[in-house]
């Protein structure tokens, strides 16, 4: 039998899942916040660090409350721009140390997802930086492109792309189309954007289209609906396992298959072969 082969599923057994990027916690996120939990959607929020401390935006001790069932990511602590700015591997990594520490320290829980800021490895080039998020223990890095593509970029643990932004003229068109979709392998719409955009109309988008976009996805059976983590950590898994030459589970996750119509489980630790 080969693994590749096998039905993978996410973990209410639907191929499809629906998760929002929402990057530097301006003050607009609380009206973001309130409608994901009108219409059930999942988000991560990457946050700074500094700019909660200076109550810029939203405030440090706003945070625990405001983002609960959503998940917190790292932005950095200073938010410094790498393409105006020449940076060491020093401050890169005290960058992403801090950030982090920073926010498990509100929140009381690890943070394990990254967002690059202005979507660049800036002067430290790429391997590095991914040497210093590794080290750091983060588990997964998303970057600022998409690639208009429900099918999941996962090769690169720390090179994740987006499907989509909300400005972009064909989202609530590519919104159905995903929803349409008998999809039969896992696929992903992950949408991007600043919440502060929604205010501006020069940023190609409003609240009215974030509205009628969360409508569209909201309460279908067959889309899982969780956070970039969630999703991203279970298709690293599911790649883990099936590039791996065992037929044991040494993933951290439990991977959910169907196989032969019946919905299986295996656990981390479990052998596959244990199951057939
Ligand atoms: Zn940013």
């Amino acid at each position: 039998m080969d693994k590749r082969n096998l039905d993978f599923v996410y973990p209410n057994g639907s191929h499809k899942a629906v998760t929002l990027r929402f990057d530097d916690g301006p003050s607009s996120d609380k009206k973001m916040i309130g409608l994901l939990n009108k219409y059930h959607l999942k988000a991560t929020f990457y946050l700074i660090g500094s700019k909660l401390m200076q109550g810029n935006g939203i405030c440090e001790n706003e945070v625990k409350k405001l983002y609960s069932g959503h998940e917190i990511g790292n932005h950095t602590f200073s938010h410094k721009d790498p393409r105006k700015n020449t940076f060491t591997s020093e401050y890169v990594q005290a960058e992403l140390e801090q950030g982090k520490k920073f926010l498990e320290s509100i929140i009381d829980s690890p943070v394990t997802g990254y967002a690059y800021v202005c979507s660049t490895y800036g002067t430290i080039g790429e391997d590095e930086y991914k040497r210093l998020l590794a080290q750091t223990g983060h588990k997964y890095a998303i970057m600022g492109n998409e690639n208009k593509s429900f099918v999941p970029d996962t090769d690169d643990r720390f090179n994740i792309a987006q499907s989509f932004r909300f400005r972009d003229d064909m989202l609530i068109q590519k919104a159905e189309e995903f929803c349409a979709i008998d999809a039969n392998e896992l696929s992903i719409m992950l949408v991007m954007a600043h919440t502060y955009e929604f205010d501006d109309p020069k940023y190609g988008c409003n609240w009215q289209k974030v509205e009628a976009f969360c409508k569209t996805v909201s309460g279908k059976p067959d889309i899982w609906y969780a956070t970039n983590g969630e999703v991203i950590q279970y298709l690293l898994a599911v790649s883990d396992f099936k590039n791996s030459n065992s037929m044991l589970n040494t993933t951290e996750s439990t991977l959910y298959i169907n196989l032969n119509g019946r919905d299986t489980t295996l656990k981390p630790n479990q052998n596959l072969a244990d199951l057939i």
